[in-house]
């Protein structure tokens, strides 16, 4: 049997062990230390935009802080795209607050602006304007920046922006991450680039900075003492994983590069088959770094070929490849609370499959890839 190729796996950049060997040698063994701060600086100069970076243990921790530094309490109502891994979710629910789910519209995959707006004054209508909008940036690839922005604007909502899976993105030149109250990045094992697990939020001033850092070291009180006066979590990030970032770091761009190469191995490779369309950005204010290449199959009803059918013959050649994300509004944990939209996350959920996307991917394991397709698609 062929070696397993994966969807998207750890890729080393080369001096990852060297700072984790820094961390023994001076041994900063802890949640802080200097790895801890040059990880955080070394994104900050990334992201530009005189952004604010605290590492975190996880992306999912960046977003639970992220909602209670804007506010958000038990009983509140929080809007989020539904398309979307259930961590943008699940800290709503760990404050007690009520997710609202949106639909995506057909460009980007992401938060639709017109059914936002309808929710927005639905909700208002009902008593409750929502506390925070979550968007999120599907697999790399902006949302609408522009027209998302205008409604929450429009009805004072801010913005948490769920960056998770596009360090390296932008939209219109400036970098995703920093364009809501809250950025969220995520450096978990399969992400562009990763800390083994780990996370960060990104604000717009240092106070609110050291807000979060207050809160992820449990909310100590400026005191000899311990003496907290607010529930605290213990959410900073290792200095040995913030070596491995720094490392990753010295790669980013690259891994970037290489992973827009295998978006564009797909568009060539289904070029010819019109049942196929390849997930890419709208126009040329969206930069995606393909965090994972997606594509639609139109299901056939003349022949087998589908999603699934498609998804099993790669699967037989060892190749992995995963359906898009279930949308949170169609999922058991999920399914009582309010949704807004049609069906165009369901309809992408039920014909979109991802496909391996990882920067190390080889000559000869794209050749493996290929052979399935022009198998599958000509054999149909
Ligand atoms: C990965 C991911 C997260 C969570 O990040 P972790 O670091 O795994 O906690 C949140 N949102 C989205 C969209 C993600 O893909």
């Amino acid at each position: 049997m062929n070696n397993k190729i994966w969807l998207s796996s750890p890729h080393m950049g080369g001096s990852e062990q060297q700072f984790v060997k820094e961390a023994f040698d001076s041994n900063w063994v802890a949640p802080l230390g200097p790895n801890v701060n040059g990880l955080e600086q070394d994104l900050e100069n990334y992201l530009g935009n005189q952004s604010h970076v605290g590492a975190l243990s996880s992306g999912t921790a960046a977003i639970h802080l992220g909602l209670i530094l804007l506010g958000v309490q038990a009983g509140d109502e929080v809007i989020c795209q539904s398309m979307t891994f259930s961590a943008s979710a699940n800290p709503i629910l760990y404050l007690g607050a009520t997710p609202v789910f949106i639909d995506s519209e057909n460009e980007t995959w992401n938060l639709c602006p017109i059914a936002l707006e309808e929710a927005t004054l639905d909700r208002i209508a009902k008593g409750k304007k929502p506390k925070a909008i979550i968007a999120v940036h599907l697999y790399g690839v902006p949302y609408q920046i522009d027209a998302v922005r205008e409604v929450a604007d429009k009805y004072g909502i801010p913005i948490l922006e769920d960056s998770a899976e596009a360090l390296g993105s932008s939209y219109k030149g400036q970098k995703c991450g920093t364009f809501g109250a809250i950025g969220v990045l995520s450096f978990n094992g399969n992400k562009i680039i990763t800390t083994s697990g780990g996370g960060a939020i990104v604000t717009e001033t240092k106070a609110l900075k050291d807000r979060a850092v207050f809160y992820a070291t449990q909310s100590r009180d400026d005191a000899p003492h311990y003496q907290h006066s607010e529930i605290g979590y213990n959410y900073r990030m290792s200095n040995i994983c913030a070596g491995i970032g720094r490392g990753q770091m010295e790669v980013l761009d690259e891994h970037v590069t290489l992973r827009r190469k295998m978006n564009t191995f797909y568009v060539d490779l289904f070029a010819a088959i019109d049942s196929v369309s390849v997930f890419t950005v709208p126009n040329d204010d969206y930069f995606a770094n393909y965090w994972l290449s997606a594509i639609v199959v139109a299901p056939n009803s003349s022949d087998t070929t589908n999603r699934e059918t498609l998804r099993l013959a790669f699967e037989a050649a060892n190749i992995e490849c995963r359906p898009l994300w279930k949308p949170m509004h169609l999922q058991p944990v999920f399914e009582k609370y309010p949704y807004y939209g049609s069906n165009v996350a369901e309809t992408l959920f039920e014909n979109g499959l991802c496909l391996p996307s990882g920067s190390n991917l080889t000559d000869e394991e794209r050749e493996r890839i290929a052979i399935v397709v022009q198998n599958f698609f000509i054999s149909a």
